[in-house]
């Protein structure tokens, strides 16, 4: 059977990652999640103090983005891919509210965007793979055979994503969550380069009533209409 390319858009922490993984697993695709990407690049800027305060050192930054390595590794132990920034597993660090609250910032620089969308085609070249983000339908894989943007209420989705931090041992609260997705996605909406957006050729998917299996069925059934 022919292998296609699934792009999954959409807000921050709508619970696309959750998706596009469980998706990937059912169908025996590879899953991508380009957040983590940009949140590793985010997360070098930090350890190598490229941040002054909210100001980003744009030149350093731009010598270094071709130095900066970033792959993913199945973890035998979780079944998951874990994220790795020039040989080290970041997975851990990388979805702190550290890295949250500086993330976007770093995915508006052009240049950026530039590097970490040729290394996204790249992977998208063999087709067979479920990518989650922004920009995935729009500009990474414009041709994508199934394109799905999500989206769900901002307050259930910080709901949801204290609920994940906390669990993880993060100590933080339900405003912080919401003013962090909030103001992430007026600026990944609002950045000339690869804008948040919803592709002409989408489906959207409000998942805010829906539960995760409901959400699956759903993504199961497009999915085999494509195919
Ligand atoms: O998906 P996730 O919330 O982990 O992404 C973190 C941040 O990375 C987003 O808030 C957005 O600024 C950026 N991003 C992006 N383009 C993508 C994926 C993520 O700009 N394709």
């Amino acid at each position: 059977m022919n292998k296609i390319v699934i792009a999954i858009d959409g807000h921050s922490s709508c619970g696309k990652s959750t998706m596009a993984k469980e998706l990937a697993k059912q169908i025996g695709y590879t899953y991508i999640d380009s957040g983590a990407m940009y949140r590793a690049v985010t997360l070098f800027c930090l350890q190598n103090k490229l941040f002054s305060g909210d100001t980003l050192d744009l030149e350093r930054l731009k010598k270094e983005i071709q130095s900066i390595r970033i792959t993913f590794v199945k973890n035998p132990e979780t079944g998951q891919s874990d994220t790795y920034l020039n040989g080290k597993n970041v997975e851990r660090e990388i979805r702190g509210m550290g890295v949250a609250n500086k993330v976007s910032p770093v995915a508006a620089v052009g240049f950026v965007r530039e590097e970490m969308v040729k290394q996204q085609q790249a992977m998208g070249l063999e087709k067979g793979i479920v990518m989650d983000g922004r920009d995935i339908g729009t500009v990474v894989f414009p041709n994508a055979e199934l394109k799905i943007f999500v989206t769900a209420s901002p307050e259930i989705r910080a709901q949801r994503r204290l609920e994940e931090l906390i669990a993880k041992g993060e100590n933080t609260s339900f405003e912080d969550v919401l003013h962090n997705l909030t103001t992430r996605d007026h600026i990944d909406s609002t950045r000339k380069d690869g804008p948040l957006k919803q592709a002409e050729d989408a489906v959207v998917l409000d998942n805010s009533d829906l539960t995760i299996t409901e959400q699956n069925q759903q993504l199961l059934a497009l999915f085999s209409e494509k195919i």
